[in-house]
């Protein structure tokens, strides 16, 4: 048999993102506004990449850390709790590590909690000794487990977690949670979050030795300035000179802003990039602070 050929060099950055799901939409979104447009395949599995050589495959979420693991896809946009999950089992396989976390990309939030029935009473962790857990997350609750030096059954489920205490399969669960109605809604209540999780992009743990490598610098800088305007907005306004000190620290957490000398030496026309929210009560002690003629723009783009 002749000795494996080393992968050829590819040109094209090929992301992987969630098919359908509560990710699919917004990870799109998130990259067309990093200025990429797409040509879908007949069969709505690969997308070409128009704009930029950057291509996307549409996958199940649980797939996204084995095809960067295996090469398939070069990035991938998935939940931390799926990326660190995998991590945890190729570990405990002994496995080296080859995806990691890249950006956090503030979306999908929610906690892998522990959950209880609701007549429980829960005092800590120690009283899950000898109980049973239901989980589709069996590595992560596997090492806090470990963490807190307790030894408790791990009963792995794919599906209807919350209904095993009911069914008698489990004691506990340890389930993905957002806003607990779930959770509710099958008599539990949470009583310990293992880890807190949102979107992530996701890509190996070595740096791309190709061309890849200057794709995917210009994606990250692109996608830093996306999430750092996300919530921004440009406030313009004008004030005089003397109310400055008491204006400023009324901005929501905002760049230094620019300031330009209107007639004589006291009026001054102000811009400011605000991070924070910038409601209608933040606005009115603007104006009661000096602030005149305030206006608020949307941002549509900033590269630092
Ligand atoms: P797929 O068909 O791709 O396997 P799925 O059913 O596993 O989809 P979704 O339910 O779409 O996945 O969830 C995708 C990710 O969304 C989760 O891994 C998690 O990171 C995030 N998420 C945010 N809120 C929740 C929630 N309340 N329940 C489950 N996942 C959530
Ligand atoms: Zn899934």
């Amino acid at each position: 048999m002749s000795p494996p050929t080393a992968a050829p060099a590819r040109d094209r950055l090929r992301i992987a993102i969630q098919k359908s799901g509560r990710l699919a939409e917004p990870a799109r979104a998130l990259l067309s506004s990093c200025g990429m447009s797409w040509r879908e395949s007949r069969d709505r599995l690969f997308c070409y990449g128009e704009t930029l050589p950057v291509d996307l495959l549409l996958v199940r979420d649980d797939d996204i850390p084995g095809l960067i693991a295996d090469g398939v896809c070069d990035l991938g946009i998935v939940g931390r709790n799926v990326l660190l999950e995998q991590d945890g089992d190729r570990r405990g396989n002994g496995r080296v590590p080859s995806f990691r976390e890249w950006r956090a990309l503030g979306f999908g939030g929610c906690r892998l909690a522990l959950a209880v029935p609701e007549s429980c009473d829960w005092r800590s962790p120690s009283q899950l000794a000898g109980r049973r857990i239901a989980t589709s997350y069996p590595a992560l609750l596997s090492q806090w487990l470990e963490r807190e030096g307790i030894a408790a059954e791990v009963v792995v489920l794919l599906g209807s977690v919350e209904i095993a205490p009911r069914l008698g399969q489990a004691d506990a669960v340890c389930d993905l949670v957002s806003s607990g109605a779930t959770l509710t809604a099958n008599q539990l209540k949470p009583v310990e979050t293992l880890l807190e999780s949102e979107a992530v992009l996701a890509g190996p743990v070595a740096p791309f030795d190709d061309v890849r490598g200057e794709l995917a610098d210009l994606l990250l800088r692109r996608l830093d300035g996306a999430l750092r305007i996300r919530h921004s907005k440009l406030l313009l306004f004008q004030a005089s000179r003397n109310v400055l000190p008491d204006l400023l620290p009324l901005l929501p957490d905002a760049e230094a802003p620019t300031v330009m000398q209107v007639d004589g030496q006291d009026s001054l026309a102000l811009q400011a990039l605000c991070h924070g929210a910038l409601t209608w009560q933040r606005l009115e002690d603007l104006k009661r602070a000096g602030a005149r003629g305030l206006m608020v723009l949307p941002v549509e783009g900033m590269l630092a």
